[in-house]
């Protein structure tokens, strides 16, 4: 029998799903098909929490397609090696996949293209991840934006209500009639993570512009619904009112993000301006391991920390003044920064967190300045100024175990100034 298949990746939901609707509207039987990639989760802890949240959005997902008579068919390998043990079972017509626009993910998704087409299966790709993609929002000579504000700005004016459509199918029928197995997390190599991942709040949207540098309030949680697809972004874009701008602002600014990977790859592991190459990070590792556990004597940093070790989130502002720390005052590579925040964040998003460390190390496109060093005990009287949020995470303040500053400020933040000055200057064309 002649089917299609639904790949499902980012975007774990059946409501309001691009490539979903289409492939349930070809006209064949559709298979959904999720792929847990061992390139991709061979690197990760036996209790990682990004997996038991995938698993279980994956099961609510099977007992919606069981209603149906059907099943979600869970795979693990190597995607290639998958699709072509799917080739071999299935008479397959047409694919359906939602865009992902990461370096790696591209890659994949060509040689896909490639390898069905051996058979003369076609490929059916849609934007679903995001409002605007790749060079839909670009400046007028139709080069990329390096700066947030007028990339901002072409955004809003170019959103229509075609834009937030929403795609919601009722044809439960047109899935495959199947029987298969529903592994357990144990048989994919993980075991049950403890960490809860928050549902998305709405009402804290209602003041977030007062609120939201206050690491006291949380925040909406959006990020890592939006992250793994649990969301729609059309549907948040949707249902946020129009007073509601810097809100919005912070979503385009995850759009901004996009497009800056998605034209400018190599920005990955380098350095987005070339002339900080020159800089010599210090890359101390009893110094890194501090930091990671949270245990500097700075309180705000090591809250941060201990917040990110222990939820898998951390606040925005705090996120910046952690990062901040850690490659002004201690003079190490973003990259160690982004690498542990990868491993950690629920929410991580690889555009938003090398775009983000590279705004705070002043490498990136339209980045912080490299002089700006925030000081952490000035952003602890602005943002937390009774300590409530340092308290929260760091309960053994003003005990004997609490450690004792690992470098001075004032010191560290003239040596981060020299530091970034000689690396300018010894990059800088003669
Ligand atoms: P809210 O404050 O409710 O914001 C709503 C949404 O707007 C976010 O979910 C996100 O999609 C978007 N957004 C908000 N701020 C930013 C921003 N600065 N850049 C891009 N998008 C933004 N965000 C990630 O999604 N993944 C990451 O891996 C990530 N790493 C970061 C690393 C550093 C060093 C810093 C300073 C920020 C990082 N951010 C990252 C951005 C921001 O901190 C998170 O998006 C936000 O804290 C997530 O919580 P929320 O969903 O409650 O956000």
């Amino acid at each position: 029998m002649d089917i299609a298949i639904f790949w499902f990746r980012r975007d774990l939901r059946l409501e309001d799903n691009k490539a979903l609707y289409h492939a349930l509207n070809c006209g064949l039987p559709v298979l959904c098909v999720f792929i847990f990639d061992t390139e991709i989760i061979e690197e990760l802890p036996a209790y990682d929490a990004r997996v038991t949240f995938i698993y279980n959005r994956l099961e609510d997902i099977n007992n919606v397609l069981e209603k149906h008579g059907s099943n979600l068919k869970v795979m693990k390998g190597k995607p290639m090696a998958c699709w072509q043990q799917l080739q071999n079972e299935y008479q397959i017509k047409q694919v359906f996949i939602n865009k992902d626009y990461e370096p790696y993910a591209r890659h994949r998704d060509k040689e896909l293209k490639h390898q069905l087409l051996q058979k003369n299966t076609t490929l059916h790709t849609f934007k679903d991840h995001v409002i605007f993609e790749e060079s839909e929002i670009v400046k007028d000579n139709d080069t990329p934006y390096l700066v947030f504000t007028p990339f901002m700005k072409k955004w809003k004016s170019k959103l229509s209500n075609n834009d937030l459509q929403s795609y919601h199918s009722e044809n439960g029928t047109n899935y495959l009639q199947v029987q298969l197995p529903f592994p357990s997390l144990q048989e994919i190599g993980f075991t049950p993570s403890e960490i809860k991942v928050p549902e998305f709040r709405p009402s804290n949207i209602l003041n977030y512009e007062d609120t939201r540098n206050l690491p006291i309030y949380d925040t909406s949680f959006v990020g890592v619904h939006l992250r793994f697809g649990t969301l729609s972004i059309r549907s948040i874009v949707s249902s946020i009112s129009t007073s509601d701008t810097v809100y919005l602002n912070e979503l385009i600014w995850r759009e901004f993000f996009m497009q800056i990977l998605f034209h400018f790859p190599a920005s990955v592991n380098n350095n987005f301006k070339k002339k900080y190459d020159g800089i010599k990070w210090r890359n101390n590792h009893q110094e890194f391991k501090l930091w990671s556990q949270g245990k500097t004597g700075y309180p705000i940093v090591d809250a941060g920390m201990r917040q990110l070790n222990e939820t898998g989130f951390m606040h925005n502002r705090v996120r910046m003044i952690v990062a901040s720390f850690l490659c002004k005052h201690l003079l190490i590579d973003w990259r160690w920064g982004e690498a542990y925040f990868a491993k950690k964040l629920l929410d991580y998003e690889l555009s938003s967190n090398n775009g983000n460390w590279q705004w705070v190390a002043g490498t990136g496109c339209d980045a912080a300045p490299y002089f700006r060093i925030f000081n952490p005990e000035e952003q602890t009287k602005k943002f937390d100024k009774n300590l409530q949020y340092i308290k929260r995470w760091v309960t053994d303040l003003n005990t004997s175990t609490y450690p004792a500053p690992i470098v001075d400020h004032k010191f560290a933040r003239i040596r981060a100034l020299e530091t970034y000055k000689a690396g300018i200057a010894k990059y800088a064309p003669q």
